[in-house]
């Protein structure tokens, strides 16, 4: 069995974290990331996959849902999203004017961007889905791997939606992305949760697709290698999102033992206040 490096730090001190299928999962044991332990060269055949799987209607709902027949069936829920997508993007970069969508599917993000007065461009490999969107949308959409886009354009955002899991090489990706950005502009990354709950089980794998599953102590190490602005990027990002859930769910428990503790009280003062009577 072969034993890749750690696509991130470069090491190959790992161990198996799980085998799926006929797929190994390894664990660097430097910086955390979980891996697939081969390369995959048919990228192309990603979507052709992911389409015979919308045939499957009890998969439907957690498969990939930028197909277009998917998002007019949940127009709502879309534009639901990206009005919070949007909402986000706007506290860490107040006036985004250029955006890059790297991996932009069909382009309905980007449609969506035009109609709030953002200039949203976007790559994406899929032949497929570029002709999709210069054929209805008429928008700037590029078929081109995110190593050979070739511009001298600079973007005050670029977003990565479900992508950084998909790239060989996340660091060269992520310098890449640097380089395409504006000073102080913002690099939005979206990726899948490794530890959430999945239907079907190992859905979430998304094998041989997905190289890495990047959680935060392997992005610590990634976003050092880019620049410590993307850390900074990274920090306020737990701390709106996982920390403050966490802090909620404390003070949950925290009053809810303190009710607890104020009925036993109850219940025991009125006990020996009882017996004393
Ligand atoms: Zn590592």
């Amino acid at each position: 069995m072969p034993k890749l490096k750690c696509c991130i730090c470069g090491l190959g001190d790992n161990s198996t974290y799980k085998k799926v299928d006929n797929y190994y999962l390894m664990r660097c044991k430097n910086c955390g990331l979980i891996y697939l332990d081969q390369t995959y060269s048919e990228q192309y055949d990603f979507i052709d996959d992911a389409k015979k799987d919308i045939k499957n209607e009890d998969k439907e709902k957690v498969e990939y849902w930028s197909f277009p027949q998917l998002y007019y069936k949940h127009k709502k829920v879309f534009i639901k999203y990206f009005k919070e997508r949007l909402k986000r993007i706007r506290k860490y970069h107040p006036n985004p004017k250029t955006i890059l969508d790297v991996g932009c599917g069909y382009g309905f993000w980007m449609d969506y961007c035009r109609r709030k007065g953002i200039i949203c461009e976007g790559i994406d490999i899929s032949k497929e889905s570029i002709d999709y969107i210069q054929n209805t949308f008429h928008l700037n959409a590029w078929r081109q791997n995110l190593m050979e886009f070739d511009t001298d354009k600079k973007y005050d955002a670029i977003l990565m939606f479900d992508v950084i899991e998909h790239l060989e090489n996340p660091n060269k990706g992520l310098s890449k992305c640097k380089n395409l950005l504006k000073e102080g502009g913002l690099l939005y990354l979206q990726v899948p949760n490794l530890i959430g709950f999945k239907i079907p089980l190992n859905h979430g794998y998304g094998l041989p697709y997905h190289f890495c599953n990047i959680k935060w102590i392997p992005f610590r190490f990634l976003a050092n290698v880019v620049s410590s602005k993307v850390f900074d990027f990274q920090k306020k990002l737990v701390l709106n999102n996982t920390l403050s859930l966490v802090f909620k769910y404390a003070c949950c428990c925290m009053w809810l033992f303190f009710c607890f503790f104020l009925f036993l009280f109850v219940v025991v003062y009125g006990f020996v206040k009882g017996v004393s009577c």
